[in-house]
């Protein structure tokens, strides 16, 4: 039976930085991986390249049913001090947009730099274990696994959430947490697709892999300004995966297909000088030729032939409505499968903000994707990893 001052039961960016921090203080410390490698999803981020911050962190920029919880973390370790970090190890990074910076090489070069920190502090990391048990008794925690047993005197869930079971995504966390009585909240999938089932589902299929730069907003009026992709199955990009951050099954999403223009002006403008002009024919100087297509097929079929001139501006009126505020239903999401996070989980009423610890359970911890903390896309999601992974390695 080996003891620990710590146990982080998983070994992502959550459990990593805990880790590396509690042990830079002393502390003896278990890092337990359920499979084969650590941080999987550190190393197939951002497209191989880890957005591992944004430089305009706000706590705007996350989601929680208490919107003032991840102040204190994303304060006691900002994205200042993880840029400080990722200069320490000489990784060369760049700001791609909207702040968001990325590895100009590699992921690699972050997981290697929390190698290099796990060992210089002298954490243990076992991968490919499996957790049979886990108990507190005597004040302590008894952590059983398939080939040992390890006693601590305080435990860190950082199992991460349920997106992407092939990268680690588990239900772990939120079992723990029932366990020692924790309340979650109900989880979905975010950051993920829509798909559609309806008669948009093959005219997005037939613009699978075009993207256009839009406006999408929620019924709760959260607008993205951002790029929107078509897919095989219904809408990706940027700004659809922010919005379904935002999104409940059954509600309509609204797509400004010309977010920098009035659309009724530019009709009623195209009609007067463009007179004998068709409509695809001068929409498509405003959008990609093969989406007027396709919107000429579903809005206005039997004008398709008909110039501009003989065009009523009723008509017109209602087609700038449509490309300034189209009104889509999905079908639903592409689910966990592959979801860039989970949305909800352990319920932040019972953790104290400055540490992470429950106020429920004494020395234990819930760091990362498994709290009820939901970041937007472009590095969020890792700074909530990092700022919160620090303040429980810096209290356990
Ligand atoms: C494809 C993809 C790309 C992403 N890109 C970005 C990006 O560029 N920027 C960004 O900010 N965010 C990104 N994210 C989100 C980001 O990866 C997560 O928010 C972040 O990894 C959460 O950190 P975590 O440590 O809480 O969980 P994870 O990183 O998921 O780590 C949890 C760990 O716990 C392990 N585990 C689970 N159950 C057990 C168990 N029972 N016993 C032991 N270990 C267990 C898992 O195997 C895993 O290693 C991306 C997500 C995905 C899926």
């Amino acid at each position: 039976m080996s003891r620990y001052d710590s146990i982080i039961i998983g070994a992502g960016a959550a459990g990593l930085m805990c880790a590396i921090t509690a042990a830079q203080r002393g502390k003896k410390i278990l890092l337990l991986e359920r499979s084969n490698k650590i941080g999987k999803k550190i190393l197939m981020s951002g497209g191989g390249r880890c957005n591992f911050t944004n430089l305009f962190m706000q706590p705007e920029n996350f989601l929680c049913q208490n919107p003032h919880f991840c102040k204190s973390a994303l304060s006691q370790y900002t994205q200042w001090d993880f840029i400080a970090l990722v200069e320490k190890h000489n990784i060369a990074y760049h700001e791609k947009t909207l702040g968001q910076l990325f590895c100009d090489d590699s992921s690699k070069d972050i997981l290697n730099m929390f190698l290099a920190e796990c060992k210089e502090a002298g954490v243990t990391i076992e991968t490919n274990t499996t957790i049979t048990g886990t108990t507190y008794r005597d004040n302590r925690y008894h952590v059983i696994t398939e080939t040992n047993q390890y006693i601590s005197a305080s435990l860190v869930v950082a199992s991460g959430g349920l997106s992407i079971p092939s990268l680690g995504g588990s239900g772990y966390g939120y079992q723990l947490a029932k366990q020692f009585e924790h309340p979650c909240y109900e989880t979905r999938a975010a950051l993920v697709p829509f798909t559609f089932s309806d008669h948009h589902k093959p005219l997005f299929a037939e613009l699978s892999g075009l993207s256009v730069n839009t406006d999408v907003t929620t019924i709760n009026n959260i607008s993205f300004r951002e790029a929107l992709l078509f897919t095989h199955r219904g809408l990706s990009g940027p700004a659809i995966l922010q919005a379904s951050s935002y999104w409940q099954s059954g509600e309509d999403i609204a797509i400004n297909l010309l977010p920098n223009d009035n659309a009724e002006e530019l009709l009623i403008k195209l009609k007067h000088n463009q007179a004998k002009s068709l409509l695809r024919t001068q929409l498509s100087h405003h959008l990609p030729k093969a989406l007027t297509q396709q919107l000429e097929t579903l809005w206005w079929p039997k004008s398709a032939e008909r110039p501009l001139a003989e065009w009523n501006n009723k008509e017109l009126k209602d087609i700038a409505r449509k490309l300034n505020n189209w009104a889509l239903r999905p079908a639903g999401t592409e689910g966990y499968r592959t979801a860039e996070v989970t949305i909800g989980g352990v319920n932040t009423d019972h953790l104290s903000s400055q540490t992470m610890e429950s106020t429920i359970h004494k020395g234990l911890y819930f760091i990362g994707e498994v709290v009820d903390v939901t970041g937007h896309l472009g590095g969020f999601n890792f700074q909530w990893a990092w700022s919160s992974g620090y303040v429980a390695g810096m209290n356990v």
